[in-house]
């Protein structure tokens, strides 16, 4: 069986972009793809303790950002994880243009439609990275 692929958000609080990529990668992770994947915190990701170094190193990680800042994703690289696909909100919502997908603290039912619309494609990505055909 192939090493779990870890799925990470960035923690973005205050913003209906950060809730977005965190719905997202549950979404992907406590639904679509359970068996495959889990979701190490990103905030002991960048402690950059050994335990947590070590765990993210085996495998392949699929960092999802909700702004242009990429913390999951520098995080990750910073901690030494393999990231397989760099997924960013950003990117998500220029096929919603004009859509309010909520706000920092609640998603609306169109923020509900992206997530589970988005979570479709980075499942069936997921899915591509554990079985090695990335
Ligand atoms: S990527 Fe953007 S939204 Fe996410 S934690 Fe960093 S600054 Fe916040």
């Amino acid at each position: 069986m192939s090493e779990k692929v870890k799925v990470v958000p960035c923690s973005g609080i205050g913003k209906v972009h950060g809730l977005l990529a965190r719905e997202l990668a549950l979404k992907v992770a406590n639904e679509l793809c359970a068996e495959i994947t889990e979701t190490p915190c990103l905030a002991y990701i960048v402690t950059e303790d050994p335990e947590i170094k070590e765990k993210i190193a085996r495998g392949k990680c699929v960092t999802i950002d909700g702004c242009p800042k990429m913390c999951a994703a520098k995080s990750v690289a910073h901690a030494g994880g393999d990231i397989a696909e760099e997924i960013k909100i950003i990117e998500i919502l220029k096929n919603y243009r004009g859509v309010q997908p909520g706000n920092a603290t609640a998603l609306n039912d169109d923020g509900w439609k992206i997530v589970d619309e988005a979570a479709l494609k980075v499942a069936a990505r997921v899915q591509q990275v554990y079985e090695g055909e990335v």
